[in-house]
């Protein structure tokens, strides 16, 4: 089994909703092109350069202007990055619907809204469905300069014509649960997070205070998200006319005098709240995708606000989510393209379940056993978004995730831990089985489930 190999900061994301290959992916691919620009000599070129067009192609064509993809590019082209765009960026760009000046070798090229256009006819060719291509155009449309890129899920990207990126040795070589727990059997005494953070220096160069300050980060992110859910009224952008649930759900919250029922209104509160925000194309952090990015902070806010746990004990949890997320996406998927929804509100509940058993100080066999439970019950969990809006059944699935996770929490913390009988390796084999053969119209597609019967019925 090959070693992960993939950072932290891949599967914590920070940028704007919906849709981390809708939006983050291709708002990075704008900003790189950007970069290329700038270095770019422009005196042998057959042509003056005058603009730069982008051209949408697959699902970023058909489903991009529902999902902001056109905004997001722009913003990238216009010099923005996902981790650091103001977090309403797709609401304001089209009532402002900037010109922006992109650097060029020594000059200066533009780009605006109108620039950018969507090709849904070419569909076969593409090597991947997420295709975007930018080229630097002269007065009369001639393509002077150009590339493609392919937005892969996670927000990450790829360019097809760049040489495979090398990926540096790692000093704790696991690649599923059953290996991971060997290591820290050894004897050594490292902990989870030690593991984790090593690794990831080693990936990533960064020193450990540096991966420390990304995890409060990516913490701090997920907290805000929150606070603006929570804040936040009116209705979702969209054309299902959904409105926000999170705020009435707090106020409730505060309200109720059950001590049991409270922490069911939090973690429905928490979850909702970041969940619309996501559905707003607000910045969220993918854990491990946009549509799941509720399910964590809300586990999060109540080991916080509702448990009153120390910073560390966050910071520890979050490792553990990381663990969970990083082997489902080595041996599994975390799209609901690839796998429907257990990959992702399925895999954020098992992430969060880790957090909570990490953070609560429970032995690294119930940390698996709690990411197992929560992972298990949402095998065969398809993905069927009503009018391909990440908003029904996305936003309360969260609130659902949230639950299941801390009851998944309940019952690991409960039970005699060797009595547990299915390993998190199993589980997640299962879901890679379930996904592979669930029909198609059930992966993101938007032609079955509630997708289909709230349009047909
Ligand atoms: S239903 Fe689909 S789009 Fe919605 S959260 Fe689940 S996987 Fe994501």
């Amino acid at each position: 089994m090959s070693p992960i190999t993939t950072s932290l900061f891949e599967l914590f994301t920070i940028g704007p909703g919906p849709s981390s290959s809708h939006t983050i992916g291709p708002m990075r691919a704008g900003y790189d092109f950007r970069t290329e620009l700038a270095s770019l000599n422009t005196s042998d070129m057959d042509g003056v350069p005058a603009r730069v067009r982008t051209v949408l192609y697959g699902s970023l064509a058909a489903t991009g202007e529902g999902h902001g993809t056109q905004w997001a590019v722009l913003a990238g082209l216009g010099g923005m990055r996902p981790e650091n765009c103001p977090t309403d960026v797709l609401d304001s760009l089209p009532e402002e619907n900037p010109e922006y000046e992109i650097p060029l070798g020594g000059a200066v090229t533009k780009t605006s809204r109108q620039d950018i256009t969507s090709d849904t006819l070419r569909v076969l060719d593409l090597e991947h469905p997420n295709t975007l291509v930018f080229q630097l155009i002269d007065a009369d449309g001639k393509v002077l300069h150009e590339a493609e890129y392919q937005s892969i899920g996670g927000g990450s990207i790829r360019r097809p014509d760049a040489p495979a990126p090398h990926v540096a040795d790692v000093p704790h070589d696991y690649g599923t649960m059953r290996q991971l727990r060997a290591l820290l059997q050894a004897g050594n005494g490292l902990t989870l997070d030690q593991i984790i953070i090593q690794n990831e220096c080693a990936l990533t160069g960064a020193s450990e205070d540096g991966v420390l300050a990304g995890l409060e980060t990516v913490l701090a992110a997920m907290e805000d998200a929150v606070h603006r859910g929570l804040a936040a009224e009116g209705e979702l952008p969209g054309p299902l006319g959904l409105y926000r649930k999170a705020k009435a759900m707090f106020k409730r919250f505060r309200k109720t005098p059950l001590a049991s029922a409270q922490l069911m209104l939090a973690l429905d509160a928490y979850a909702l709240a970041a969940a619309e925000e996501n559905a707003a194309g607000h910045t969220v952090v993918t854990a491990p995708t946009c549509g799941s990015a509720g399910v964590l902070p809300s586990i999060a806010h109540v080991m916080k606000y509702q448990m009153k746990l120390p910073q560390d004990a966050l910071r520890r949890g979050l490792c553990a989510a990381a663990a969970v997320g990083l082997l489902v996406r080595h041996n599994a998927s975390v799209a609901g393209a690839e796998v429907g929804c257990q990959g992702e509100v399925g895999v954020a509940a098992s992430m969060a379940a880790a957090m909570l058993a990490m953070g609560r100080g429970y032995t690294m066999h119930v940390v698996e056993n709690a990411a197992e439970s929560a992972l298990e019950h949402h095998l065969g969990l398809t993905c069927d978004p009503v009018a391909g809006y990440v908003q029904i059944p996305c936003i309360e699935r969260n609130a659902m995730g949230a639950v299941k996770a801390f009851n998944a929490f309940v019952i690991a913390s409960s039970e005699v831990e060797q009595h547990h009988m299915v390993g998190f390796d199993q589980a997640v084999i299962a879901m890679a089985e379930t996904g592979h053969d669930m029909n198609r119209k059930y992966k993101e597609t938007a032609l079955g489930g509630l997708a289909a019967s709230m349009v047909n019925c």
